[in-house]
């Protein structure tokens, strides 16, 4: 295919993009990728010729979102998250906006502590959450698990990408600092929460694309807090604060298991930009 202007291969995607009940305006995303320009200059350019030499590329992305449901975070590698950007690609889930306020509650928690802290990301995917938390606040000591490898090649990446000392470690949720002998000041987790029981009901693209490691918490989508929460106390210190992502229906049940294993606690549940649950946190003594 070849297009005379930008202005005219916007159009054919735009159409193209409707016809398969998909955004119009991830044409304007993957152009922006694909001539490597920023949206002014999109907007204001639109009537230069459009470089023949990158059309079959961008056209073969934009048909992979429209007729495959590729994400386009997958198409262009990155995502942003905290106001930087983070390369992404199948072995990690998408960083969501909502893991965004997980980080700001973390930051709020533990804002006017000055003494040394050990922070855990656990299942930290691309590692958003470990490296956001360490450029924010470099003092901190930094360390985070993923089970998969993939992932943490993701997540190594990122760290140098953004110059963020963070250290990775392979394992099982908090296994690997059990290991170690690590305790930990704050441990912070967006861990796979869907039951799997609703997998059916999740839009495909994120069903094709996320990987199920990084979706499914087992049948009630409970797993993971069980097992982090029965790992916390080889791990935590004499006051540990422990912060969860959640599903928007498990609130009372994350936080009645936190107050089941330490009774001394006080969890509270935190509603994201749409109103609905979406953290836990508590201090443990
Ligand atoms: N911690 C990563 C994130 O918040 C990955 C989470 C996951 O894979 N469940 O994006």
């Amino acid at each position: 295919m070849n297009f005379h202007t930008v202005r005219e291969a916007r159009q054919w995607a735009s159409l193209f993009l409707e016809k398969h009940h998909r955004e119009k305006q991830v044409a304007d995303f993957l152009l922006i990728h694909h001539l490597q320009w920023n949206r002014a200059r999109l907007l204001a350019d639109l009537r230069e010729p459009f470089p023949p030499e990158r059309a079959d590329d961008f056209v073969r992305d934009v048909q992979a979102h429209a007729i495959d449901g590729v994400p386009l975070q997958h198409l262009t590698g990155k995502e942003s998250f905290y106001g930087r950007i983070f390369k992404v690609n199948d072995q990690v889930l998408i960083p969501r906006p909502e893991t965004e306020e997980l980080v700001e509650i973390v930051l709020k928690q533990i804002d006017g502590i000055n003494q040394p802290l050990t922070v855990v990301d656990v299942g930290t995917g691309s590692g958003v959450i470990a490296i956001t938390l360490k450029k924010e606040r470099p003092d901190l000591d930094v360390l985070a698990t993923d089970i998969s490898e993939g992932a943490l090649q993701v997540a190594r990446k990122n760290a140098s990408l953004h110059q963020a000392e963070v250290c990775f470690y392979q394992g099982n949720y908090l296994k690997p600092l059990i290991d170690k002998n690590i305790r930990a000041d704050v441990v912070i987790s967006n861990p796979p929460y869907i039951p799997l029981h609703q997998k059916d009901q999740l839009s495909e693209v994120v069903k094709n694309y996320d990987p199920s490691l990084a979706l499914f918490g087992g049948e009630d989508g409970l797993d993971a807090y069980r097992e982090i929460i029965r790992q916390l106390s080889a791990v935590k210190k004499k006051k540990t604060c422990l912060a969860f992502e959640i599903g928007y229906d498990q609130g009372e049940a994350v936080a009645g298991m936190i107050k089941g294993s330490f009774p001394e606690s006080s969890p509270v549940i935190e509603k994201d930009i749409n109103g609905k649950d979406r953290i836990v946190y508590s201090w443990i003594g």
